[in-house]
């Protein structure tokens, strides 16, 4: 769209860099999906909602995109460095099911959490245990290329085989050798070894096993994501994608793993970008910890799954967020004046063709952006390209979300243009943000919350005490009133017509 360069941070070199695809008709991603044991947590949502920014980046920028998403349904074990328990397993333990109930039940609302947060499809979606053959002939490859080892539990990859193991984690390797305890025989050769299959134990069945030349048994959870990424984008691809805590392990392995594979330096993609977590009182939200957060939380306060897009929006996807139930609530206040804005905005500018063209596509999953780019410009005025142009420098530097949405803020309330151009310009800037700011409206954001026992006569009843008060200037017991009804997921408003209300959501002080 501009001549300005895409700059982004690449993990690998630490540095933020010029993004230059390997064909700039296609660029390709791969993302490490979830681990389908559970449900995804808020801060595994915001590591798809990175994503999902990134590909609206590239978008933007006018590139076409193939991206890949695995869902691991076997392997990863509670501990990234391969040890403890099965996820999967220990999850069909828990919940009294099979493991393939748990991942079809966990993978279908891992999706839906996708379209309620405006997040796409990916390009291709695979699951690891659909490439159980695949992994057992990459395993075989790099065994023949001398790249591991077997012990009695499994085949091991050797980290001192490839150059520079660990580099993308700037791993300490000494530290690491002269901190493990010396292992007795059998042992892994060196503390950064990894399983690349780990054979079942003698005397019991896993629930999820498979024949192979080291025996039966599961592969080990790096190897899904070289052997899948390289069957759906090549050995050299542009960006892949993780949360944080990947750049230390999980990483650090599917780059040996490429490099052993192809037998060269080769790291598979060009760029490794992470999103930095999500915390709750200065700790990583984590599945494993119990008591995490899901978007169904989120809307069973009473509050919009978009409003939860925004708040993630409201940082770098480099910088840590804090999760608070009122910076949350906050956000969904900043959602609901965007939207108040841009009603009024259509109230002025009345229907035009380009609008429907965009309520058509809705952003839906799949939906080409740069299709919908032509129709939401049109024409602008000059200074109307001065807003896109802030919009491409926002989004040109590493993805600065907060910044777009800031000007986004000012931009609806510029009187320097008509409405018809300010809504075009909220449209564009809505390509990249993704807040489907021309469908939503504020009474949509007004969802019941879940803890809501309030009857509607009850509250009708409150609003006629509350208006008696009202007229006797007992302004305390009208306050009170309105305290009480917000307390139970109710806000009132005060108009020309007398007093109405809506649901609003119940925010605790607490987290949890
Ligand atoms: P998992 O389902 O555990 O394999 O994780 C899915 C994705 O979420 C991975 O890319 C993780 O790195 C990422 N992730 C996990 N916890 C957080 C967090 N608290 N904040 C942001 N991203 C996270
Ligand atoms: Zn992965």
């Amino acid at each position: 769209m501009s001549e300005r360069p895409l700059t982004l941070f690449n993990s690998y070199t630490r540095e933020l860099e010029t993004f230059a695809p390997l064909d700039p008709k296609n660029v390709r991603i791969y993302s490490c999906g979830p681990t389908v044991y559970n449900y995804a947590h808020l801060g595994n949502l915001r590591a798809y909602l990175f994503v999902d920014t990134l590909r609206r980046a590239l978008m933007w920028k006018g590139y076409g995109l193939t991206h890949v998403m695995n869902i691991t349904d076997v392997g990863h074990l509670t501990d990234d460095a391969d040890d403890g328990e099965d996820k999967m397993e220990r999850a069909a333990e828990r919940e009294k099911k099979t493991v393939w109930d748990i991942a079809a039940h966990y993978t279908q609302a891992f999706e839906r959490d996708l379209g309620r947060l405006n997040v796409p499809d990916p390009s291709v979606w695979c699951r690891a245990t659909d490439h159980i053959q695949e992994m057992i002939d990459f395993a075989r490859d790099i065994e023949a290329g001398g790249y591991t080892y077997a012990l009695d539990d499994g085949l091991y990859f050797d980290t001192a085989k490839v150059p520079d193991y660990g580099h993308l984690g700037r791993l300490d390797l000494e530290g690491l050798e002269a901190g493990a305890r010396v292992e007795g025989p059998g042992g892994k050769r060196h503390p950064s070894d990894f399983a690349v299959w780990r054979r079942s134990p003698g005397d019991k069945q896993r629930l999820m096993e498979w024949h192979s030349p080291w025996g039966v048994g599961a592969p080990g959870w790096h190897l899904e994501c070289s052997v899948m990424s390289i069957k759906y984008l090549g050995r050299r691809f542009d960006i892949h994608t993780g949360g944080i805590d990947h750049r230390q392990v999980h990483h650090c392995n599917e780059i040996a793993q490429n490099q052993a594979y192809t037998r060269s330096g080769e790291t598979g993609a060009r760029m490794w970008m992470h999103n930095e977590f999500l915390v709750v009182r200065e700790q990583k939200m984590a599945k494993s910890a119990g008591g995490f957060l899901t978007l169904q939380t989120v809307v069973d306060r009473g509050i919009h799954p978009l409003a939860y897009r925004l708040f993630a929006l409201t940082a770098s996807y480099r910088s840590q967020l804090e999760f608070s139930w009122e910076a949350l609530a906050g956000a969904r206040a900043q959602l609901r004046r965007l939207l108040l804005r841009i009603a009024e905005l259509k109230a002025k500018a009345g229907e035009a063709e380009w609008m429907t063209t965009v309520a058509e596509a809705k952003f839906s999953r799949g939906a080409a952006l740069d299709y919908l780019r032509e129709a939401v410009e049109g024409p602008l005025s000059e200074a109307g390209r001065t807003w896109v142009d802030k919009l491409d420098a926002a989004v040109s530097d590493d993805l600065a979300t907060p910044r777009a949405l800031a000007d986004l803020g000012e931009l609806v309330e510029t009187k320097a243009l008509p409405p018809e151009e300010r809504l075009r310009l909220v449209a564009t800037y809505d390509l990249v943000l993704g807040l489907n700011l021309l469908h939503l409206e504020a009474k949509d954001l007004a969802l019941k919350p879940a803890g809501a026992t309030i009857t509607e006569a009850e509250i009708a009843a409150a609003i006629e005490k509350r208006t008696a008060a009202r007229q006797a200037k007992d302004f305390a017991t009208s306050d009170a009133l309105r305290d009480e009804l917000l307390a139970q997921g109710v806000a009132l408003m005060d108009g020309k017509e007398g007093t109405t209300w809506e649901w609003a959501p119940l925010v605790e002080a607490e987290v949890g």
